[in-house]
């Protein structure tokens, strides 16, 4: 332990928040169940799951607005169980940033502190250089409604910010824009948590915004984590069904494994098809219930074609009939009815990768993909 941990007695202090155990309930309903969570300091953790599932919950007990039934609260190592929710160190941006309409952008920003009672040139100086984070030069004297949404939203960030809590609690802040906008301020938002480096606790819906935004996503159903880790390792590497096909792997094999040797999990799926996967590296003791396949990744070509897979030994190959091609733009999607069975499976092709083979619908056609592509789900 060093110096500082001494200091702080037994606090870790790269936790800014802590879960232990916490517990919701609502008449008929667990809202929280059991959950136990760390987020560490300077990080942009996001709650991502289905309506209903307990994020907005689990944000409010955090932020004191919900008492919870069982479990604690830490944030910057203190037990904040009993305290209200003005005597946490956490502040909150909701959807309907309720902004003071009778007052101008330097007055909503500032409001906080003149309740602190800084003095005047302390709260000019502190509320200017928020105005500059956000970029709302030139707006201090604009009211509310002299102002655009995002503009409105990057007006509650500031004014959430200049009290520097410990940590940010965002409940789907951006949830209200319209697309454009809304990427706009999935940038906005991740630039400014890196520009102050205050710990963020993100609540969204939306697949893309998490994976984009955050340094870490927790997957929430049913007012339980099933999977917490970074982007990538949620999106590449779904542990369970429901993961898999909330992050959009539209390519889900139920089945069971027939044999596991040399670094390889071989599956049968619930069609009678047999295909390899890499065995999974954390092993736990859940047994394995299917595997799953982006639709990027897998190749799709004209039957006729000579073009042959690089690496035959490795790939999984099945022959079918394309059924159906939804133009994207960016890509199209194609799905491919296996002559082996009755599955569909769904590809995705972008402009550049396979625009120019022109196959369309009723073209018997080979698709192939790595094993290491397919990934091991368990239940
Ligand atoms: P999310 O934010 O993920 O959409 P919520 O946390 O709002 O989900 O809700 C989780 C569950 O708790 C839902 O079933 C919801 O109906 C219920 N719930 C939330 N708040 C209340 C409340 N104040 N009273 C009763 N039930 C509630
Ligand atoms: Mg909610």
């Amino acid at each position: 332990m060093s110096g500082s941990d001494t200091q702080r007695g037994n606090k870790k202090p790269d936790i800014c928040l802590e879960i232990r155990d916490v517990v919701k309930q609502f008449p008929g309903v667990t809202a929280v169940d059991h959950v136990t969570l760390e987020i560490q300091e300077g990080e942009i953790f996001s709650f991502l799951g289905p309506s209903g599932c307990g994020k907005s919950t689990l944000l409010r007990v955090v932020a004191g607005l919900e008492n919870q039934d069982q479990g604690d609260v830490l944030i910057a190592g203190q037990n904040v169980n009993e305290l209200p929710p003005y005597k946490r160190d956490c502040n909150t941006v909701f959807q309907n940033h309720a902004l003071f309409p009778h007052m101008t952008v330097a007055e909503n920003i500032g409001f906080g502190l003149v309740e602190r009672r800084l003095s005047k040139i302390e709260i000019k100086k502190k509320v200017a250089e928020k105005i500059e984070l956000v970029t709302l030069g030139g707006m201090e004297d604009r009211r509310p409604d002299q102002l655009s949404g995002g503009q409105r939203q990057r007006v509650a960030l500031a004014r959430a910010l200049i009290l520097e809590p410990a940590v940010l609690l965002l409940d789907e802040p951006l949830a209200a824009l319209d697309r454009k906008l809304r990427k706009e301020m999935q940038i906005e938002l991740k630039r400014i948590q890196r520009e102050v480096g205050t710990t963020f606790l993100n609540v969204t819906h939306d697949q893309k915004e998490a994976l984009s935004v955050s340094d870490r996503i927790g997957i929430m159903n049913e007012g339980a984590f099933l999977q917490i880790g970074t982007p990538d390792e949620i999106y590449e590497k779904p542990g369970s069904i429901f993961v898999a096909s909330f992050m959009g792997a539209t390519n889900i094999f139920s089945g069971k494994v027939v044999s596991q040797k040399d670094g390889k999990v071989e599956l049968e799926t619930d069609q009678g098809l047999r295909v390899f996967a890499p065995e999974p590296e954390n092993n736990t003791s859940d047994p394995v219930v299917g595997f799953s396949v982006h639709p990027e990744l897998i190749h799709l070509k004209p039957e006729t074609s000579d073009e042959s897979p690089s690496d035959p030994a490795n790939q999984t190959i099945f022959h079918g009939k394309i059924n159906e091609v939804f133009y994207q733009g960016d890509f199209s999607e194609f799905t491919v009815a296996l002559k082996e069975t009755d599955m569909l499976i769904t590809v995705h092709l972008t402009r550049g990768r396979g625009y120019r083979l022109q196959m369309p619908e009723g073209q018997n056609v080979e698709v192939s993909w790595d094993c290491s592509s397919n990934n091991v789900l368990r239940g």
